[in-house]
């Protein structure tokens, strides 16, 4: 039995935590870049508080409010030429995953003048990133507590990259400020949390810490996606978006130990091509990896099932019923171009037995070709 994990996060949560933590938010230095996408930010009114906390402590904040779905690096590198030009201090994204993850690569890349993608990449990084701070407006990725970093690059694709340095020093998660969120980000980020659990419970880097991480998460998780499937998600209270938002930093906690397994790679496709949500596009491929799991380690996905207290047919009920609507034209020629994706991915690696990009290119066939 292991439990070898790492997680240098400060993590404080529960509502007014931001306004609570002005003392931490001093320690952090004289000038923050505020990382935000347009509208979010100041919808779930974590902008107002972070900037009366700042401007409270006399701590200088500046704005860039330009980061997208799936934040592009080209959007990162104008973040940090701003940091860089105000003599930032520590960087804090206010979102979902889309600007936590922005926040991590643009503290990169402002401690760095002149990096290029290929150096981010490969690490080449002469100095420490700015200090990072988190504070989440969604209920999905668990981006708080992980050392992970999604970013599209220029070609239009989403790479990650992992790294100790990129833990944030401080995550402040207010579960009021995933209020705002409109139901059909509610579910696909809801589906996300679900997706990391059950891709950690499953992967072979998972050892006995991260399964309890994952499993907690879900034994949080799915009494609200009961409820959520019963009455829809128009009209969640406090309580239960707390019980989602926690989810998912024990699903963030969970993958963070591991990383994720198929359907993550495989959404990804999705996401690029058709543009997809990514909680949306992991959540597809569920049934087929636990129904994958269930073939080649029938044993562990029995002790999951009765370890998050859910028969099959439910889970698989839950799965289809919450995760939103997701119409893309797949292709034959598409399938045959994905397929060197799926080669020597490591993602896939982390599957138990052995998970082939045949078997890829076979799930694509039957979801969405219905060969
Ligand atoms: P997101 O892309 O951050 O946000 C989705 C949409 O929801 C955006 O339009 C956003 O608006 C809006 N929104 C967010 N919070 C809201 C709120 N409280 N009220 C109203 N609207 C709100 O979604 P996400 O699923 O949280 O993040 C997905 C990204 O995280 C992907 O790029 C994925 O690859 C990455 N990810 C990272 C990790 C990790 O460990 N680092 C793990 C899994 C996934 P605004 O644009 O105005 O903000
Ligand atoms: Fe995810």
């Amino acid at each position: 039995m292991t439990l070898n994990s790492f997680m240098p996060v400060k993590l404080v949560t529960g509502a007014g935590c931001v306004r609570a933590s002005a003392k931490e938010l001093a320690k952090l230095g004289r000038v923050c870049l505020i990382v935000t996408g347009k509208r979010s930010a100041k919808a779930s009114g974590a902008f107002q508080d972070v900037t009366d906390t700042l401007d409270r402590n006399g701590q200088k904040w500046l704005l860039f409010d330009e980061i997208g779905q799936n934040p592009k690096l080209t959007d990162c590198m104008a973040a940090a030429e701003k940091a860089i030009a105000a003599g930032a201090d520590f960087v804090l994204g206010i979102g979902g995953g889309s600007a936590l993850d922005a926040a991590k690569c643009i503290a990169v890349l402002a401690a760095n003048p002149g990096l290029t993608q290929a150096q981010l990449y490969a690490f080449d990084w002469a100095k420490a990133p700015l200090k990072i701070v988190t504070v989440g407006t969604t209920a999905g990725t668990g981006s708080e507590v992980t050392k992970v970093s999604v970013i599209t690059t220029p070609d239009g694709r989403k790479k990650s990259f992992h790294n100790e340095a990129i833990y944030p020093v401080l995550s402040l998660g207010d579960p009021n400020y995933t209020m705002s969120m409109p139901p059909m980000v509610t579910r696909a980020t809801a589906v996300d949390v679900l997706a990391h659990c059950a891709e950690s419970f499953f992967s072979r880097s998972a050892n006995h810490i991260s399964r309890c991480y994952a499993v907690e998460g879900l034994r949080l998780l799915l009494p609200v996606f009961r409820m959520m499937a019963e009455n829809g998600c128009d009209t969640l209270d406090y309580n239960t978006q707390e019980k989602l938002y926690c989810a998912s930093i024990y699903g963030g906690l969970a993958i963070n130990v591991t990383g994720t397994c198929f359907p993550h790679t495989m959404g990804y496709l999705l996401t690029e091509t058709f543009g997809v949500p990514h909680g949306t596009a992991c959540a597809v491929f569920q049934k087929d990896f636990y129904e994958y799991n269930k073939a080649v380690v029938p044993e562990l996905a029995a002790e999951y099932l009765e370890r998050i207290g859910c028969s099959e047919e439910e889970y698989f009920s839950l799965i289809e019923k919450l995760t939103p609507p997701c119409s893309i034209t797949m292709c034959e020629d598409l399938i045959a171009a994905s397929h060197s994706r799926w080669v020597g991915n490591g993602s896939m690696a982390k599957c138990q037995g052995t998970f082939s990009a045949d078997m890829a290119d076979e799930i694509l066939r039957r979801k969405f070709l219905g060969k």
